[in-house]
């Protein structure tokens, strides 16, 4: 891929259509932003699409399910949809225990995530119960890639308290789990000295 190709992908990803210049054998369609992580696009249908209109804060999640374990955004997808009857996921990113990114909803659309806070914010699930079990060093990575890119995309400013958020911080919950919480500090901190 030559330079102007690239930067026409790059553009392309940061408006969140998602270009997919790189399409391995499973037919995964992966792109990454200009100085940010590689993010895999799932195909997933939603049943309803609201665009957001401000993006103030980035709020992290964990599956939370009874044991620590990884999820496919399928998995996440599917029960969204069905058993919660929301458009969809309602995560804008999954992040795997390997640390691979699968985006979830469209980054400009509406999440489902943090209840009176969906208007204004994105969310990142880390998949796992980190009650029960520490976030892999490939999660932490790419969550820290990913925060400090989505900062530069829409002007974040890390050092202030409300823009990297736990789940906890906004809703009467335990998530993102206290092993992960617990390193919030360490995202706002790498994602200073990345600004
Ligand atoms: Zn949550």
């Amino acid at each position: 891929m030559d330079r102007r190709e690239f930067l026409k992908c790059s553009v392309a990803a940061v408006l969140g259509l998602g270009f997919p210049f790189l399409l391995p054998a499973t037919g995964e369609a992966a792109f990454s932003g200009a100085g940010g992580p590689t993010i895999y696009k799932r195909s997933l249908h939603f049943n309803s699409y609201a665009k957001r209109s401000s993006t103030d804060s980035i709020v992290i999640h964990h599956t939370g399910l009874s044991v620590d374990k990884d999820s496919t955004v399928q998995e996440i997808h599917r029960l969204h949809q069905q058993e919660n009857g929301w458009a969809g996921i309602g995560y804008h990113y999954l992040i795997h225990k390997n640390g691979k990114i699968d985006q979830g909803r469209a980054p400009e659309q509406v999440g489902a995530h943090a209840w009176k806070h969906n208007g204004n914010t994105i969310g990142i699930c880390v998949a796992g119960n980190f009650n029960l079990a520490r976030p892999t060093a490939s999660q932490i990575n790419s969550l820290n890639a990913l925060v400090a890119w989505l900062c530069m995309q829409y002007r974040l400013n890390p050092t202030r308290k409300d823009t990297i958020l736990g789940h906890c911080d906004l809703n009467s919950t335990d998530c993102p789990g206290k092993h992960l919480y617990s390193l919030l500090g360490n995202v706002r901190r790498y994602c200073r000295e990345f600004d």
